[in-house]
């Protein structure tokens, strides 16, 4: 059975449908999306190790299957610069994220590298009732919130139909660098997306994907996040 298979397999099998940022990103880098190589850790003290494995600076992330929006429950902490900071982090991560859900099972948190800013997009895949699997593409923060600047294509797609969804967002010219930022390398984001709709087209029983954000560099592109959601058995 393919890794993919197997992350699959043990999800349904604890009765989930939502992935894990950590079993995502898994499934992601099998699939060939880069991602932040990102481990769990179960207490404080396999936070600092790993901290020290990976190398500071560090971003530590609650790791629930319960909740996936890790921000809104105070429990992304970036930008650890040594094993101090990983600790009171662990902490406040803890002291946020238990009141706000008494019920959640917490596995402890996530820890990967701080990748260095880059410009934040946003990739996307969902089921829609009439046209089956869309991927999405955008520009993060505020232009996919409020600007609703971000453009859709049936999947599966080419490379061509990849870079109309790039060039067609009205945020584009934000991608070919603005006031000194670098440009976003559009070939590796065409990969991604490519990338994605291929792994949809071959994998059934997807029914979301949500890489939010990707940073784009002058060179490549990396998913610091990624969350996917799995159709109901028998859907
Ligand atoms: P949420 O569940 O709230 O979407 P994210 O994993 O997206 O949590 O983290 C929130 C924000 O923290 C991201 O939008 C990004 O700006 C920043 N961030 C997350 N992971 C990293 C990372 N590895 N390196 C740098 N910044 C990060
Ligand atoms: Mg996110």
């Amino acid at each position: 059975m393919s890794n993919v298979n197997k992350i699959i397999d043990s999800v349904r099998q604890q009765g989930r449908t939502v992935l894990t940022e950590i079993e995502a990103k898994q499934v992601c880098s099998e699939a060939g999306i880069s991602t932040t190589e990102t481990r769990l850790a179960s207490s404080q003290k396999e936070a600092v190790a790993l901290g020290e494995k990976i190398g500071f600076p560090v971003v530590l992330k609650v790791a629930s299957p319960d909740i996936t929006h890790k921000t809104d429950a105070g429990g992304v902490k970036v930008g650890l610069k040594n094993k101090a900071e990983v600790r009171q982090a662990y902490r406040e991560i803890m002291a946020s994220v238990r009141p706000e859900y008494p019920g959640a099972k917490i596995d402890g948190v996530s820890v990967q590298g701080m990748a260095r800013p880059g410009i934040e997009i946003i990739i996307g895949m969902f089921q829609d009732p009439q046209f089956g699997p869309v991927i999405m593409f955008g520009l993060g923060g505020i232009f996919v919130e409020v600007l609703k600047d971000v453009s859709f294509r049936i999947i599966p797609i080419v490379r061509r139909d990849a870079a109309e969804m790039i060039a067609e967002i009205k945020g584009y010219t934000l991608l070919q660098g603005y006031r000194g930022h670098e440009p976003a390398h559009i070939p590796s984001l065409e990969d991604m997306l490519l990338k994605v709709s291929d792994f949809v087209e071959r994998t059934s029983g997807i029914k979301e994907i949500d890489l939010n954000p990707v940073f784009a560099y002058k060179d490549s592109a990396v998913a610091v996040d990624a969350r996917m959601v799995l159709e109901k058995k028998g859907s």
